[in-house]
């Protein structure tokens, strides 16, 4: 008997489900268990069972941000893939947490409504970015969320507005004292604009994004959080690491702080480069470079394979 006999029976529940199909990385080992759903009903009973039955709960929105280790995960993990857009009023949009950011700035554009057009160039999910508090080109979660709701571990909502979420660079207290709460939908203040112009702006940011990072090849966003007063790809870059290699995986030509999956990466072929890049930073400029990527997993196992 296992403490998660239940999910072996539980409607939509797969066991042994390699996450490296799940994950825009494409990288990853199998989750004890899975289970996508669009239902916050399931979803809070999901949870409620979880906590009872004392099963570890990993969520996972597209895997744009997340290394999953090549062991995989204990537990459930959970993909809450609600993309439901729906137009309050002419100044709010209410998304589904399993929403695409790219696909929440082109349907505004479409609409007309401005205000999101930064989500373009976060290829992640509505609830990850609230999570992180993503942000692109000068605009981030914390500028336009007006409020979201949450299950806590027991499957009970909890609505907070933006003041409440206590956003700061690429946190929020969903990484902190409400880490084990599920973001599953979010309003957003928007407001009219000429679609037309709208568009240009989302093709610009667009443009940019497409100029200045690696682009149609897969990678786990920036790496690394940028220092005060400074970025992490120009240190790593001064550190000489531009296209170096381990394994499948590679510090990204085109910018250092992002390493792209070259040629059938593992996990651990990346953690090999992010500890390369954070010691060789550390040790010639004295930076301690924080992680912007989050590690699902274990992180102790793999060899390096330069
Ligand atoms: C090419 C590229 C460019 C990028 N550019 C940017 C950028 O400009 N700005 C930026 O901020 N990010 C950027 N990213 C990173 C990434 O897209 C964002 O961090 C995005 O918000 C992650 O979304 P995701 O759905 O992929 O999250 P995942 O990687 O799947 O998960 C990220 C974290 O969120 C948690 N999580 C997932 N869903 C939920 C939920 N519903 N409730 C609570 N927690 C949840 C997961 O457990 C995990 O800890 C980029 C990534 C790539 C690949």
């Amino acid at each position: 008997m296992s403490a998660g006999d239940w999910l072996d029976t539980f409607p939509g529940v797969r066991g042994n489900e390699p996450l490296a199909r799940h994950s825009q990385f494409g990288v990853g080992g199998p989750a004890q268990w899975f289970i996508t759903t669009r239902d916050a009903g399931v979803l809070a009973e999901v949870l409620r069972r979880c906590a009872d039955s004392g099963v570890s709960v990993t969520m996972l929105g597209a895997g744009s941000n997340t290394l999953i280790s090549d062991e995989g995960i204990d537990g459930l993990v959970i993909r809450h893939n609600d993309r439901s857009l729906r137009v309050v009023d002419e100044r709010t949009i209410e998304l589904g947490a399993g929403c695409m950011m790219p696909r929440v700035a082109l349907d505004c554009a479409t609409r007309g409504l401005a205000g999101v057009e930064f989500g373009i160039g976060v290829p992640g999910t509505l609830g990850a970015s609230v999570y992180g508090n993503a942000g692109a080109f000068g605009t981030e979660m914390a500028d336009v969320l007006v409020d979201c709701t949450s299950l806590d571990p027991h499957g009970e909502p909890l609505t907070l507005t933006a003041a409440e979420c206590d956003f700061g660079y690429r946190r929020s207290r969903f990484k902190e004292d409400l880490s084990g709460n599920v973001v599953v939908s979010a309003r957003v203040r928007v407001h009219a604009d000429d679609p037309g112009r709208v568009r240009e702006r989302t093709e610009a940011i667009q443009a940019q994004r497409k100029a200045s990072q690696p682009y149609g090849i897969r990678s786990l966003g920036s790496v690394f959080k940028n220092p005060p007063d400074d970025r992490a790809g120009r240190l790593i870059e001064a550190a000489g690491l531009k296209g170096r290699r381990s394994g499948g995986a590679q510090i990204s030509p085109k910018h250092a702080n992002f390493i792209v999956n070259v040629d059938h990466a593992t996990a651990a072929d990346v953690l090999t480069l992010v500890r390369v890049a954070h010691d060789s930073v550390q040790e010639q400029f004295g930076v301690d470079l924080e992680r912007e990527i989050i590690v699902l997993g274990s992180e102790t196992s793999g060899e390096h394979r330069d």
